[in-house]
């Protein structure tokens, strides 16, 4: 059965996209630890992040790196966190948080709720910027 995020990337369930590329979708976290938390997946799907092959993995990162640069260069933050976790769901995903303190990355203080205005902007925001960085 497809996952959350291939349905993500066919359109199937909503997301607030934030960039893509032919391998490659990046959106916002539905439960964000901090604005702008972002999730970058492989659009094909494979479940454990290091069961990718080495050339899909750096692939992965490169577009994360990517990414990182347009959330800093969007929002006002120190540094952007990366972390990799998927005890949630079975397809490959970096996590990607803007931070300005170590409690940005506190993945047990999740927003269960946060404003879909809000989330449409910061993606908009971000979005802008990554293709102003890679024109
Ligand atoms: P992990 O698998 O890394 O432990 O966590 C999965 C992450 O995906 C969580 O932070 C969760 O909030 C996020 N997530 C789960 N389902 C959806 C969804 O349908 N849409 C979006 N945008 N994020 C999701």
């Amino acid at each position: 059965m497809a996952s959350i995020f291939s349905k993500i990337v066919d359109g199937t369930i909503p997301s607030y996209r934030v960039a893509e590329d032919d391998r490659h979708y990046a959106f916002l976290d539905i439960n964000p630890v901090a604005p702008g938390h972002t999730l970058v997946i492989p659009k094909r799907e494979t479940d454990y992040i290091f069961d990718l092959s080495d050339e899909d993995f750096a692939a992965l990162h490169l577009f994360s790196k990517k990414v990182a640069q347009a959330i800093r260069a969007a929002l006002p933050c120190k540094r952007v966190g990366v972390a990799v976790m998927g005890l949630e769901v079975p397809h490959a995903h970096i996590h990607l948080v803007p931070l300005n303190t170590e409690k940005d990355m506190d993945f047990s203080a999740k927003d269960t709720d946060p404003d879909p205005e809000q989330m449409k902007n910061i993606a908009e925001m971000i979005a802008d910027k990554f293709s102003e960085l890679n024109a």
